[in-house]
């Protein structure tokens, strides 16, 4: 999953980075309105983290108001330093899913990510399961037919993402997109690489492959 941050203040900024990237998200931060508007307009994301107050000409509530106006749906958590009704009202108001008062603990932060994360429509909650793979978005285990699988960040990031769209082809491009942030080292077979550690690991011990190519096109996960 791909998180776009726009955070003005650097050190804060820099450390919801790092601790969003050890829960395997692929992270791009901005730090100011006018360059984080660009990306969260152009690129695509899984979800956003946008402050509310933010240089340039574009603050966080105005970015997001934008994003909606371009039917841009990408779930947005605002962080403010505001914290009063109104000011919580005006932040739901302008399009965000959820308001964050700073200070935060980190884990509530990352609570409400995964909460963000999970798509309301597929009914997915912290287990994903297909056929008898499951995988564990809050201690990262993947289990097949109830054998433990150890997987890295990058493997865990892949299959979460395939698993997240079960029986849905997904182009090699749009995997790069929302596993690998823009200043990853990609190179153009990165994606069959890992799609081929992943099923060295998920495959081929068992049975029944679940993890299917299109030629030249992507990749599904599927249990039929
Ligand atoms: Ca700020």
């Amino acid at each position: 999953m791909r998180i776009l941050l726009i955070e003005d203040e650097h050190k804060l900024a820099n450390a919801l980075k790092r601790a969003l990237e050890r829960e395997h998200y692929a992270v791009d931060v901005s730090y100011d309105g006018d360059d984080g508007c660009a990306m969260a307009m152009n690129e695509k994301y899984d979800l956003m983290i946008i402050d509310r107050m933010l240089p340039g000409s574009h603050d966080g509530l105005e970015i997001v108001k934008a994003m909606r106006d371009k039917k841009i749906h990408t779930p947005v958590l605002v962080l403010t330093a505001m914290n009063t009704v109104g000011d919580r009202i005006t932040g739901l108001d302008s399009g965000a899913d959820d308001y964050l008062t700073k200070p935060f603990a980190l884990q509530e932060l990352q609570a409400r990510v995964r909460a963000l994360l999970r798509r309301p429509e597929a009914h997915l909650g912290n287990i994903l399961t297909v056929g008898d793979l499951e995988l564990d978005t809050t201690t990262y285990e993947a289990k097949r037919a109830g054998q433990m699988i150890q997987l890295t960040a990058k493997e865990f990031a892949l299959l979460e993402y395939l698993m997240r769209n079960p029986g849905r082809l997904l182009s090699k491009e749009s995997i790069m997109n929302h596993v690998w942030d823009y200043d990853a080292d990609i190179l153009p077979n990165t994606v069959e690489v890992y799609i081929k550690y992943l099923r060295e690991k998920i495959d081929k011990p068992f049975k029944k492959p679940l993890i299917h190519t299109a030629r030249g096109f992507g990749y599904k996960i599927s249990d039929v």
